[in-house]
């Protein structure tokens, strides 16, 4: 069993740190709210009281944070930073959803200190994290992943190696542009069809029974039908994720219609739904 630290205990890296816990390695855990670390120290993890304190001794050193500017400050702070005290023979596995600059700056950090790093972000949300059935989309060195993969299949079902460093971030921004332009285009159509007066359930229903409808979409479409917008995804990740993936493009001109749903993201984090799952942004559309 390996000494793993887990840093970063929002919805879903609380999750993933209790399947490492339930399966017997032993887990050093720190938030920046410690409180969310209650649950798991009763069930046997150590509280640390900074990610340099987590980091000290542990084979393996996973990060589940908001952004960049939480990645940059968790690992490479000088004082209380896990890099500051990972030893050379340790993993850092960073899962959080990062931008193309935010790993290749985290990258050049660990490189700089002798620290092998895998970028390994995740599919899935908050019920995938509880059942160990995160898909991980790995960047890195594929001997690195080698060491990894039993550690990272306590948590995920699927791990698919897609390149080196920074092909990750990119795999996982293109994952989600694909559920969020689903996202925006389902919110928009279930709102039309209301407002034609039709049953929005039975046409699509139908719609499903054809080679268009995505598996996820007809999750996205039963919660906008249910009217379910408790938080799995919340609008402002997916948008973080949006302004993200438009940077790293360089120009909205080269990607409207990203450009337009990102915009759908927004407006709804204007209108209140920032906290709510990301199907909420049907309310933008519908009476
Ligand atoms: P979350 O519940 O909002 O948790 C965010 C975590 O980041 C919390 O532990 C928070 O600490 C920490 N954090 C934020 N800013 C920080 C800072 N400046 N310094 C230190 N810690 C900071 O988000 P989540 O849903 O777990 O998502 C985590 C990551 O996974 C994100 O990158 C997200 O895009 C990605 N992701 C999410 C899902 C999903 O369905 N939710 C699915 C796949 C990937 P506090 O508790 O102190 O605020």
């Amino acid at each position: 069993m390996a000494r793993i630290a887990f840093l970063g205990l929002g919805a879903m890296g609380s999750r993933m740190a209790a399947r490492l816990l339930a399966a017997g390695h032993a887990l050093t855990v720190w938030n920046r709210s410690p409180q969310a670390a209650d649950a798991l120290v009763q069930a046997g993890a150590r509280l640390a009281a900074s990610p340099a304190d987590a980091a000290k001794g542990a084979d393996f050193v996973i990060a589940m944070l908001r952004d960049d500017e939480a990645s940059q400050q968790v690992w490479c702070d000088p004082a209380q930073g896990a890099f500051s005290t990972m030893s050379s023979d340790a993993i850092a596995i960073e899962s959080s959803t990062l931008s193309p600059d935010g790993i290749r700056r985290l990258g050049a950090a660990a490189h700089a200190r002798g620290i092998a790093l895998l970028e390994a972000p995740v599919s899935g949300s908050r019920p995938a994290a509880e059942a160990g059935k995160l898909v991980y989309l790995v960047g890195g060195e594929a001997a690195v992943l080698a060491r990894a993969e039993s550690v990272l299949g306590v948590m995920g079902a699927a791990i698919r190696h897609v390149g080196p460093l920074g092909v990750g971030c990119v795999t996982k921004l293109a994952t989600n542009a694909l559920l969020g332009i689903q996202v925006s285009a389902l919110a928009e159509l279930i709102a039309w069809l209301q407002g034609r007066g039709v049953d929005p359930a039975r046409v699509l229903q139908a719609v499903a029974a054809t080679p268009v409808c995505s598996a996820v979409a007809q999750v996205l479409a039963g919660s906008m039908l249910q009217g379910d917008f408790r938080p799995q995804f919340p609008v402002e990740l997916i948008e973080k994720d949006f302004a993200y993936l438009l940077s790293a493009i360089g120009s909205e001109a080269a990607a409207p219609t990203l450009a337009a749903t990102r915009a759908v993201f927004r407006q709804g984090i204007d209108r209140g739904l920032a906290a709510d799952n990301m199907t909420a942004v049907i309310r933008l559309f519908a009476g």
